[in-house]
């Protein structure tokens, strides 16, 4: 009889791990393959940068609520999410659909200016494509090119003890807008005359409908002459983004529950919905925020950036990753990523 695992005996990052171990590369401009937020290659004076992100109707998005044209924009912007992580600059972009039954020329032109209002705001090219059916659902893959000056790349896997955790914007708020819209679609549902209560709330829609791309972030980073050691986008939570980055750079770390940036708006929605902000924070995901380190001595230089906050620092790996309380005591965090 043939042998059958089931994935759930992986995980999410354990399965990557396995389905690619066997690969190496042989390509001698192949300089970072699979580990990373993009892979890393050498085109001569400098890197170009290269990632793919697949969102998957039903699994990625949900279309009763989610605009057209801001799931373009979301595509887009988690591809160049990828490329930002490594300290790099949006070039290219491809788009390939897969398109359900449902779906008409006017919603696809739809999901185009989408597409084309984040191209220009990130100044990334559509270079191309793929366009096919789909029996189960709207599918969107995107891949991003960047480049980056050899000196300025930054990997998961190069933070050091006594390093500075930084992050920009707020954490949380995205889990909390899709908690809201899950919400008003279940009040949705079998009611007449349905009144969605969004006001108030346009921050944290925003934030799951419409994230922004942290260029500006990058590129204050480059005019400041500062280098993360190490880089990582913040899809799965900041304690899974964490994590990622204890482990490719054999490190731990200390981040301090308080000084994590949470908005008003997500603190006040999840009083409604008796949630904790916190985990919001640390496992919701979808924040599209960028996590670095820089060395200690940058500190006054990274506290003068606007929109970037230092919530802990790097510790030896023997320290494990831990989150302090306001009252002192150490939670070791847990790594997430879907089952
Ligand atoms: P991200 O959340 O930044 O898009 P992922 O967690 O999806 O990254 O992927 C982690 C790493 O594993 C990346 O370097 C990615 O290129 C690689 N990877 C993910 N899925 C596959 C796959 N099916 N085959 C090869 N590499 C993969
Ligand atoms: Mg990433």
């Amino acid at each position: 009889m043939t042998k059958r695992t089931e994935i759930s005996e992986y995980g999410e990052f354990a399965l990557i791990d396995h389905l690619v171990k066997d690969f190496h590369a042989a390509d001698a401009s192949t300089f970072k393959g699979p580990g990373d937020d993009a892979a890393v290659i050498d085109v001569g004076d400098r890197y170009m940068l290269l990632s793919s992100d697949m969102l998957l109707e039903g699994i990625d998005f949900d279309l009763t609520y989610f605009p057209l044209k801001h799931l373009g924009y979301k595509a887009v912007v988690t591809g160049i999410n990828d490329i930002l992580a490594m300290n790099g600059i949006p070039r290219q972009v491809t788009v390939s659909i897969g398109i359900s039954a449902k779906i008409s020329v006017e919603q696809l032109e739809e999901l185009y200016s989408g597409i084309r209002a984040a191209c220009e705001e990130y100044g990334a090219d559509l270079a191309g494509g793929d366009t096919t059916a789909s029996v189960t659902g709207l599918a969107i893959a995107v891949s991003a090119v960047g480049t980056v000056e050899k000196d300025k790349v930054s990997y998961r896997s190069g933070a050091q003890p006594n390093d500075l955790i930084c992050i920009t914007g707020d954490l949380g708020a995205a889990y909390m807008g899709l908690h809201l819209l899950e919400r008003e679609k279940r009040a949705f549902h079998g009611n007449d005359n349905p009144q969605p209560q969004f006001g108030g709330y346009e921050y944290i829609l925003r934030r799951q409908l419409q994230p922004y791309a942290r260029l500006d972030v990058v590129k204050e980073l480059h005019e400041a002459g500062i280098v993360p050691t190490s880089m990582i986008d913040i899809s799965d939570g900041l304690a899974s983004d964490i994590l990622q980055i204890c482990k490719s750079s054999r490190c731990g770390a200390r981040i301090y529950l308080e000084m994590i940036p949470i908005a008003k708006e997500t603190n006040r929605m999840a009083a409604e919905l008796n949630a904790d902000p916190v985990v919001a924070a640390l496992n919701g995901g979808g924040d599209h925020e960028l996590l670095f380190t820089v060395p200690l001595s940058m500190r006054d230089t990274v506290a003068r950036l606007g929109g970037v906050e230092l919530i802990g620092h790097i510790t030896p790996e023997s320290t494990g990753a831990a989150l302090v309380t306001p009252d002192g005591s150490d939670i070791q965090l847990q790594a997430q990523g879907f089952k």
